[in-house]
């Protein structure tokens, strides 16, 4: 998903290198060339200004330009600003002794009930015992979608009925989980292709009634820069905790990914990274830093 924000930047840090001194001239082309590069990338105009602002600040005040190793000095700045752009220290979803129950939100076609089977695959192999709930009250298709991730992965799913009203559900999830321990419930939503009024009311009741310990808002890395606008709706209407990035495979150009954190100030707790069931990983902001910057 990066490989062309990744070379372009390589190419303007590398201009810096195998130089004595550097002058102010040199480093202010060097910082709109990122500057160019982060927009091409489909950065949000916002966090490029800004984040070109943050790096030229520290360079100057880290006297970078009386420097003997410029380039390098650049780099460190960049792969700092960077990991702090990406969210800085990795965060992972608060996990409790036992009582957790997370609420997965998102457009349809963000991977948010691939994401529900991969939360489940994953806490599974950590000794957990994951509960799925299928909790799209209008789509029986969506609730047999995760029915069948629920078994592969080998963990139970509780489904609702069509239109249930949200007490029923926690009344029958209660019930269940007398009789079954499971200490992580992870309830996959309604998704529509665009948001709207409805779907937005019946989420905020659903939660309301369910009273996760986690919003977890699943975002598709691939849609670009309209995906962040989505993402503040769900959170203002719905109240999020954290995000999960999904599609890092896919071949858009990163923008989302990039601007995710500082757009949203939510934590990116996940990233997906294959179609497949595996395809899930804890995000580290420092990591893809370093991949990026190579
Ligand atoms: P939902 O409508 O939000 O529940 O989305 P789905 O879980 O049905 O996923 C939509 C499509 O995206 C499916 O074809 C998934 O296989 C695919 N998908 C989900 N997550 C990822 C991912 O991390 N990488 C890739 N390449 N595809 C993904």
């Amino acid at each position: 998903m990066f490989e062309n924000l990744s070379r372009r930047l390589r190419e303007s840090l590398d201009k810096l290198r195998g130089r004595g001194r550097i002058t102010e001239a040199d480093l202010k082309q060097v910082m709109r060339e990122i500057r160019m590069s982060l927009l091409e990338a489909d950065v949000n105009f916002e966090v490029a200004k800004a984040f070109v602002a943050r790096v030229q600040e520290k360079a100057i005040g880290q006297k970078v330009l009386e420097s003997l190793t410029p380039a390098e000095q650049v780099y460190t700045i960049v792969y700092n600003e960077l990991t702090d752009l990406l969210g800085g220290k990795a965060v992972q979803p608060e996990l409790r002794h036992e009582g957790n129950l997370w609420f997965l939100v998102g457009l349809q076609g963000s991977g948010k009930t691939t994401t529900a089977g991969k939360l489940a695959r994953y806490y599974k192999s950590k000794g957990r015992r994951p509960l799925l709930v299928a909790a799209d009250t209008q789509r029986p298709a969506a609730r047999e979608q995760l029915r069948i991730l629920g078994e592969r992965v080998g963990v139970p799913v509780l489904e609702v009925a069509d239109n249930e009203p949200p007490e029923v559900t926690a009344q029958r999830l209660k019930d269940h989980l007398k009789t079954d321990y499971r200490d992580l419930v992870i309830v996959d939503t309604a998704g529509r292709l665009q948001i709207d009024e409805p779907l937005m009311e019946a989420l905020a009741r659903q939660k309301a009634v369910l009273n996760p310990t986690e919003t977890l808002l699943v975002v598709d890395a691939m849609t670009g820069q309209e995906a962040l606008g989505v993402s503040k709706t769900f959170d203002e209407r719905i109240g999020v905790t954290g995000l999960v990035l999904t599609k890092l495979d896919g071949d858009a150009r990163g923008g989302a990914a990039l601007s995710a954190r500082f757009v949203t100030g939510k934590p990116i707790y996940f990233a997906g990274t294959s179609e497949k069931l595996e395809g899930l990983e804890p995000f580290y902001p420092d990591r893809l830093a370093q991949r990026i910057l190579g």
